[in-house]
Protein backbone atom coordinates (compact mmCIF):
# COMPACT_ATOMS: atom_id res chain seq x y z
CA UNK A 1 0.00 0.00 0.00
CA UNK A 2 1.49 3.29 -1.05
CA UNK A 3 0.27 5.93 0.72
CA UNK A 4 0.85 9.41 0.00
CA UNK A 5 1.03 12.33 2.91
CA UNK A 6 -0.05 15.49 2.91
CA UNK A 7 0.19 18.56 5.25
CA UNK A 8 3.09 16.88 6.77
CA UNK A 9 4.48 18.29 10.03
CA UNK A 10 7.71 16.40 11.65
CA UNK A 11 5.58 14.86 14.17
CA UNK A 12 3.18 13.27 11.94
CA UNK A 13 6.04 11.68 10.54
CA UNK A 14 7.27 10.73 13.72
CA UNK A 15 3.82 9.05 14.65
CA UNK A 16 3.22 7.24 10.98
CA UNK A 17 6.94 5.76 11.63
CA UNK A 18 7.08 4.86 14.79
CA UNK A 19 3.48 2.91 15.00
CA UNK A 20 3.59 1.51 11.30
CA UNK A 21 6.27 -1.48 12.18
CA UNK A 22 2.86 -3.86 12.59
CA UNK A 23 1.81 -2.92 8.77
CA UNK A 24 4.25 -1.83 6.88
CA UNK A 25 2.79 0.32 4.53
CA UNK A 26 5.32 2.70 2.71
CA UNK A 27 4.78 6.07 3.32
CA UNK A 28 5.39 9.27 1.59
CA UNK A 29 5.33 12.58 2.86
CA UNK A 30 4.58 15.63 1.57
CA UNK A 31 4.43 19.21 3.48
CA UNK A 32 2.90 20.87 1.01
CA UNK A 33 -1.26 20.63 1.49
CA UNK A 34 -3.64 18.70 -1.01
CA UNK A 35 -5.45 20.84 -3.45
CA UNK A 36 -6.09 20.93 -6.95
CA UNK A 37 -2.35 22.07 -8.03
CA UNK A 38 -0.73 19.54 -5.44
CA UNK A 39 -3.20 16.66 -6.42
CA UNK A 40 -0.40 15.34 -9.36
CA UNK A 41 1.90 14.39 -6.42
CA UNK A 42 -0.24 11.27 -5.72
CA UNK A 43 0.15 9.96 -9.08
CA UNK A 44 1.11 6.09 -7.97
CA UNK A 45 -0.21 6.12 -4.70
CA UNK A 46 -3.30 3.92 -3.71
CA UNK A 47 -4.37 6.11 -0.58
CA UNK A 48 -3.76 10.08 0.32
CA UNK A 49 -3.64 10.71 3.88
CA UNK A 50 -4.77 14.24 4.26
CA UNK A 51 -6.07 17.11 7.32
CA UNK A 52 -7.77 19.49 7.79
CA UNK A 53 -6.35 22.29 5.68
CA UNK A 54 -6.81 20.32 2.79
CA UNK A 55 -8.46 21.15 0.34
CA UNK A 56 -10.41 18.15 -1.31
CA UNK A 57 -12.69 19.64 -3.68
CA UNK A 58 -14.38 18.14 -7.01
CA UNK A 59 -11.62 19.07 -9.47
CA UNK A 60 -9.06 17.33 -6.94
CA UNK A 61 -11.15 14.64 -5.88
CA UNK A 62 -11.55 13.72 -10.13
CA UNK A 63 -8.26 14.39 -10.67
CA UNK A 64 -7.22 11.40 -7.59
CA UNK A 65 -9.62 9.60 -9.37
CA UNK A 66 -7.69 9.70 -12.21
CA UNK A 67 -4.65 8.84 -11.15
CA UNK A 68 -5.77 5.66 -9.61
CA UNK A 69 -6.25 6.57 -5.66
CA UNK A 70 -8.79 4.76 -3.96
CA UNK A 71 -9.27 5.94 -0.31
CA UNK A 72 -8.84 9.32 1.32
CA UNK A 73 -7.75 8.82 4.67
CA UNK A 74 -8.69 11.33 7.02
CA UNK A 75 -6.52 11.88 10.05
CA UNK A 76 -9.05 14.19 11.82
CA UNK A 77 -12.63 14.27 12.91
CA UNK A 78 -14.25 16.67 10.63
CA UNK A 79 -14.92 15.99 6.89
CA UNK A 80 -16.11 19.91 5.83
CA UNK A 81 -13.10 19.87 3.67
CA UNK A 82 -14.14 16.62 1.31
CA UNK A 83 -16.68 16.94 -1.64
CA UNK A 84 -18.55 13.43 -0.23
CA UNK A 85 -20.86 14.40 -3.00
CA UNK A 86 -18.25 14.64 -5.51
CA UNK A 87 -15.61 11.25 -4.01
CA UNK A 88 -18.77 8.93 -4.18
CA UNK A 89 -19.35 9.96 -7.89
CA UNK A 90 -15.49 9.23 -8.49
CA UNK A 91 -15.99 6.32 -6.65
CA UNK A 92 -13.20 7.34 -4.10
CA UNK A 93 -13.81 6.09 -0.29
CA UNK A 94 -13.58 8.14 2.30
CA UNK A 95 -12.71 7.35 6.25
CA UNK A 96 -11.91 9.68 9.17
CA UNK A 97 -11.11 9.42 13.09
CA UNK A 98 -14.28 9.76 14.40
CA UNK A 99 -13.20 10.62 17.96
CA UNK A 100 -9.37 10.66 19.00
CA UNK A 101 -9.16 11.93 22.75
CA UNK A 102 -12.57 14.50 22.98
CA UNK A 103 -10.69 15.48 26.31
CA UNK A 104 -7.55 16.77 24.39
CA UNK A 105 -10.30 19.20 22.49
CA UNK A 106 -12.29 19.73 25.56
CA UNK A 107 -9.25 20.59 27.84
CA UNK A 108 -7.80 22.66 25.91
CA UNK A 109 -11.33 24.96 25.73
CA UNK A 110 -10.64 25.41 29.03
CA UNK A 111 -7.48 26.06 29.27
CA UNK A 112 -8.52 29.06 27.10
CA UNK A 113 -11.17 29.92 29.24
CA UNK A 114 -8.95 30.13 32.54
CA UNK A 115 -6.07 31.99 30.57
CA UNK A 116 -7.98 34.70 29.11
CA UNK A 117 -10.05 34.70 32.54
CA UNK A 118 -6.70 34.74 35.24
CA UNK A 119 -4.46 36.26 32.48
CA UNK A 120 -1.72 33.89 33.32
CA UNK A 121 -0.32 34.30 29.99
CA UNK A 122 0.49 38.07 30.74
CA UNK A 123 1.43 37.15 34.25
CA UNK A 124 4.12 34.90 33.06
CA UNK A 125 5.59 37.34 30.84
CA UNK A 126 5.59 40.16 34.07
CA UNK A 127 6.95 38.31 36.20
CA UNK A 128 9.81 37.32 33.90
CA UNK A 129 10.80 40.92 33.71
CA UNK A 130 10.49 41.56 37.50
CA UNK A 131 7.06 42.82 37.33
CA UNK A 132 5.24 42.30 40.36
CA UNK A 133 2.06 44.26 39.78
CA UNK A 134 -1.25 42.89 39.79
CA UNK A 135 -2.67 45.77 37.87
CA UNK A 136 -5.01 44.86 35.08
CA UNK A 137 -4.59 40.89 36.04
CA UNK A 138 -8.22 40.49 37.70
CA UNK A 139 -10.30 37.82 36.56
CA UNK A 140 -13.42 36.47 37.59
CA UNK A 141 -14.88 33.02 39.60
CA UNK A 142 -15.86 30.26 37.16
CA UNK A 143 -17.76 28.52 40.04
CA UNK A 144 -21.16 29.46 39.81
CA UNK A 145 -21.22 30.97 36.43
CA UNK A 146 -23.52 29.87 33.64
CA UNK A 147 -21.92 28.20 30.58
CA UNK A 148 -23.65 27.54 27.53
CA UNK A 149 -22.33 24.69 25.15
CA UNK A 150 -23.28 23.94 21.89
CA UNK A 151 -23.49 20.87 20.73
CA UNK A 152 -22.85 17.86 23.27
CA UNK A 153 -21.22 15.36 21.23
CA UNK A 154 -17.90 13.63 22.17
CA UNK A 155 -16.15 16.86 22.80
CA UNK A 156 -18.70 18.77 24.55
CA UNK A 157 -19.53 16.03 26.49
CA UNK A 158 -16.30 15.93 28.01
CA UNK A 159 -16.45 19.96 28.22
CA UNK A 160 -19.52 19.74 30.25
CA UNK A 161 -18.23 16.94 32.61
CA UNK A 162 -15.14 19.10 33.39
CA UNK A 163 -17.22 22.84 33.90
CA UNK A 164 -19.46 20.60 36.22
CA UNK A 165 -16.26 19.72 38.45
CA UNK A 166 -16.08 24.01 38.33
CA UNK A 167 -19.62 24.36 40.02
CA UNK A 168 -20.95 25.79 36.59
CA UNK A 169 -24.38 26.31 35.72
CA UNK A 170 -24.36 24.46 32.72
CA UNK A 171 -27.31 24.93 29.57
CA UNK A 172 -26.78 23.61 26.32
CA UNK A 173 -28.21 23.84 22.79
CA UNK A 174 -27.94 20.27 20.81
CA UNK A 175 -30.69 19.11 18.26
CA UNK A 176 -30.33 15.18 19.81
CA UNK A 177 -30.47 15.91 24.03
CA UNK A 178 -27.61 13.42 25.44
CA UNK A 179 -29.53 11.18 28.54
CA UNK A 180 -25.75 11.05 30.26
CA UNK A 181 -25.72 14.79 29.96
CA UNK A 182 -28.70 15.61 31.44
CA UNK A 183 -28.31 12.89 33.87
CA UNK A 184 -25.30 15.12 35.19
CA UNK A 185 -27.18 18.60 35.45
CA UNK A 186 -27.44 19.84 32.09
CA UNK A 187 -30.13 21.77 30.95
CA UNK A 188 -31.44 21.74 27.36
CA UNK A 189 -32.81 25.10 25.69
CA UNK A 190 -33.07 26.19 22.61
CA UNK A 191 -29.84 27.79 21.11
CA UNK A 192 -31.65 31.68 21.74
CA UNK A 193 -31.68 30.79 24.99
CA UNK A 194 -27.87 29.49 25.32
CA UNK A 195 -26.80 32.72 23.76
CA UNK A 196 -29.17 34.75 26.02
CA UNK A 197 -28.13 33.42 29.56
CA UNK A 198 -24.88 32.13 29.24
CA UNK A 199 -22.02 34.25 30.94
CA UNK A 200 -19.58 31.89 28.77
CA UNK A 201 -20.13 30.35 26.07
CA UNK A 202 -18.15 27.24 23.85
CA UNK A 203 -18.81 25.77 20.32
CA UNK A 204 -18.52 22.24 20.07
CA UNK A 205 -20.48 21.26 17.10
CA UNK A 206 -19.82 20.87 13.65
CA UNK A 207 -19.61 23.18 10.79
CA UNK A 208 -22.12 22.77 8.26
CA UNK A 209 -24.22 25.28 5.99
CA UNK A 210 -26.82 25.35 8.84
CA UNK A 211 -23.92 26.32 11.40
CA UNK A 212 -21.46 28.59 9.36
CA UNK A 213 -21.47 31.79 11.00
CA UNK A 214 -23.45 31.34 14.21
CA UNK A 215 -21.77 33.69 15.98
CA UNK A 216 -22.73 36.78 13.89
CA UNK A 217 -23.94 40.08 14.68
CA UNK A 218 -27.23 39.23 15.38
CA UNK A 219 -26.83 35.87 18.01
CA UNK A 220 -23.86 38.30 19.87
CA UNK A 221 -26.81 40.96 20.09
CA UNK A 222 -28.47 38.35 22.15
CA UNK A 223 -25.68 37.78 24.51
CA UNK A 224 -25.01 39.24 28.01
CA UNK A 225 -22.61 42.14 27.47
CA UNK A 226 -18.68 41.17 28.38
CA UNK A 227 -19.59 37.80 27.40
CA UNK A 228 -16.77 34.81 26.59
CA UNK A 229 -16.69 33.03 23.51
CA UNK A 230 -14.59 29.86 22.97
CA UNK A 231 -14.41 28.46 19.44
CA UNK A 232 -12.07 24.83 19.63
CA UNK A 233 -14.66 23.48 16.46
CA UNK A 234 -14.32 25.12 13.47
CA UNK A 235 -12.83 29.09 12.40
CA UNK A 236 -16.17 29.33 10.06
CA UNK A 237 -19.00 28.88 13.24
CA UNK A 238 -18.09 32.78 13.54
CA UNK A 239 -18.36 35.79 11.04
CA UNK A 240 -14.62 37.38 11.97
CA UNK A 241 -15.65 40.48 10.55
CA UNK A 242 -18.38 41.14 13.34
CA UNK A 243 -16.80 39.93 15.89
CA UNK A 244 -14.16 42.01 15.62
CA UNK A 245 -17.09 44.73 15.67
CA UNK A 246 -18.32 43.35 18.74
CA UNK A 247 -14.91 43.22 20.53
CA UNK A 248 -13.99 47.00 19.35
CA UNK A 249 -17.73 48.50 20.99
CA UNK A 250 -16.73 45.75 24.23
CA UNK A 251 -19.84 43.77 23.84
CA UNK A 252 -17.72 40.72 23.90
CA UNK A 253 -15.48 40.64 26.74
CA UNK A 254 -13.31 37.64 26.10
CA UNK A 255 -12.55 35.66 22.86
CA UNK A 256 -11.01 32.54 22.69
CA UNK A 257 -10.47 30.34 19.60
CA UNK A 258 -8.41 27.72 18.81
CA UNK A 259 -9.67 27.46 14.83
CA UNK A 260 -9.65 30.96 12.70
CA UNK A 261 -12.14 30.78 9.18
CA UNK A 262 -9.37 31.99 6.85
CA UNK A 263 -6.68 29.37 9.10
CA UNK A 264 -5.73 27.61 6.05
CA UNK A 265 -2.81 29.75 4.64
CA UNK A 266 -1.67 30.64 8.54
CA UNK A 267 -1.94 28.04 10.78
CA UNK A 268 0.62 25.37 11.28
CA UNK A 269 3.07 27.34 9.78
CA UNK A 270 5.90 29.35 11.43
CA UNK A 271 5.31 32.93 9.29
CA UNK A 272 7.56 34.75 12.00
CA UNK A 273 9.54 36.08 9.03
CA UNK A 274 6.70 36.99 6.91
CA UNK A 275 4.62 40.20 5.97
CA UNK A 276 1.08 38.82 7.01
CA UNK A 277 -1.18 39.91 4.57
CA UNK A 278 -4.57 38.72 6.38
CA UNK A 279 -5.45 42.29 8.29
CA UNK A 280 -8.39 40.25 10.23
CA UNK A 281 -5.55 37.77 12.04
CA UNK A 282 -3.98 41.39 12.47
CA UNK A 283 -6.70 43.11 14.34
CA UNK A 284 -7.72 39.86 16.34
CA UNK A 285 -4.21 39.29 18.07
CA UNK A 286 -4.38 43.48 18.56
CA UNK A 287 -7.49 43.01 21.07
CA UNK A 288 -5.90 42.29 24.07
CA UNK A 289 -9.32 40.11 25.48
CA UNK A 290 -8.32 37.73 22.50
CA UNK A 291 -6.88 35.01 22.86
CA UNK A 292 -5.55 32.50 19.49
CA UNK A 293 -4.09 29.46 19.47
CA UNK A 294 -2.93 27.42 16.14
CA UNK A 295 -5.49 24.38 15.99
CA UNK A 296 -4.11 22.72 18.19
CA UNK A 297 -6.80 21.94 20.75
CA UNK A 298 -6.22 17.92 19.45
CA UNK A 299 -2.33 17.98 19.95
CA UNK A 300 -1.88 15.55 22.82
CA UNK A 301 0.18 13.08 22.88
CA UNK A 302 -2.78 10.39 23.50
CA UNK A 303 -4.78 11.87 20.85
CA UNK A 304 -1.93 11.67 18.11
CA UNK A 305 -1.51 8.13 18.78
CA UNK A 306 -5.26 7.46 18.67
CA UNK A 307 -5.03 9.23 15.37
CA UNK A 308 -2.13 7.55 13.91
CA UNK A 309 -3.59 3.67 15.04
CA UNK A 310 -6.94 4.70 13.73
CA UNK A 311 -5.18 5.93 10.45
CA UNK A 312 -3.50 3.12 9.95
CA UNK A 313 -6.53 0.35 10.80
CA UNK A 314 -8.44 2.27 8.10
CA UNK A 315 -6.07 2.00 5.50
CA UNK A 316 -5.76 -1.84 6.60
CA UNK A 317 -9.28 -2.04 6.42
CA UNK A 318 -9.28 -0.78 2.80
CA UNK A 319 -6.05 -2.52 1.75
CA UNK A 320 -7.99 -6.15 3.18
CA UNK A 321 -11.17 -5.40 1.13
CA UNK A 322 -13.22 -5.24 4.70
CA UNK A 323 -15.67 -3.23 5.56
CA UNK A 324 -14.70 0.50 6.69
CA UNK A 325 -16.22 0.96 9.66
CA UNK A 326 -14.99 4.49 9.88
CA UNK A 327 -16.17 5.62 6.27
CA UNK A 328 -17.97 8.82 5.84
CA UNK A 329 -20.60 8.36 4.07
CA UNK A 330 -22.71 11.22 2.03
P1 LIG B 1 -19.65 14.89 17.58
O1 LIG B 1 -20.19 14.49 16.25
O2 LIG B 1 -19.43 13.85 18.63
O3 LIG B 1 -20.60 16.01 18.23
C1 LIG B 1 -21.11 17.10 17.52
C2 LIG B 1 -22.44 17.45 18.17
O4 LIG B 1 -22.94 18.64 17.57
C3 LIG B 1 -23.53 16.37 17.98
O5 LIG B 1 -24.11 16.03 19.22
C4 LIG B 1 -24.53 17.05 17.05
O6 LIG B 1 -25.88 16.62 17.29
C5 LIG B 1 -24.34 18.49 17.42
N1 LIG B 1 -24.83 19.44 16.42
C6 LIG B 1 -24.93 19.30 15.08
N2 LIG B 1 -25.46 20.41 14.54
C7 LIG B 1 -25.70 21.26 15.57
C8 LIG B 1 -26.25 22.55 15.66
N3 LIG B 1 -26.68 23.20 14.57
N4 LIG B 1 -26.34 23.12 16.88
C9 LIG B 1 -25.95 22.48 17.99
N5 LIG B 1 -25.42 21.24 17.97
C10 LIG B 1 -25.32 20.64 16.77
O7 LIG B 1 -18.32 15.69 17.27
P2 LIG B 1 -17.10 15.97 18.27
O8 LIG B 1 -16.13 14.86 18.19
O9 LIG B 1 -17.65 16.38 19.59
O10 LIG B 1 -16.43 17.23 17.54
C11 LIG B 1 -17.06 18.49 17.45
C12 LIG B 1 -16.29 19.38 16.51
O11 LIG B 1 -15.01 19.68 17.09
C13 LIG B 1 -15.91 18.71 15.17
O12 LIG B 1 -16.95 18.88 14.23
C14 LIG B 1 -14.67 19.43 14.76
O13 LIG B 1 -15.03 20.48 13.89
C15 LIG B 1 -14.11 20.01 16.05
N6 LIG B 1 -12.78 19.49 16.40
C16 LIG B 1 -11.78 20.37 16.63
C17 LIG B 1 -10.50 19.93 16.99
C18 LIG B 1 -9.36 20.87 17.29
O14 LIG B 1 -8.20 20.44 17.39
N7 LIG B 1 -9.60 22.16 17.47
C19 LIG B 1 -10.27 18.55 17.09
C20 LIG B 1 -11.33 17.67 16.86
C21 LIG B 1 -12.57 18.15 16.51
Amino acid sequence: MKIAVFSTKPYDQEYFENFNDKKDFEFTFFETSLNQVTADLANGFNVVCVFVNDHIDDKTIKILSKIGVGLIALRCAGFNNVDLESARKNDLKVVRVPAYSPEAVAEHAVALILTLNRKTHKAYNRVREANFSLNKLIGFNIYKKTVGVIGTGKIGSAFCRIMKGFGCKIIAYDEYKSEEMEKIGVEYKSQDLVFKESDIISLHCPLTPDTKHMINRDSVEMMSDGIMIINTSRGALIDTADIIDALSQKKVGYLGIDVYEQEENLFFKDLSESIIQDDLILRLISFPNVLITSHQAFFTQEAMEEITNTTLDNIEDFQQGRALKNEVLQ
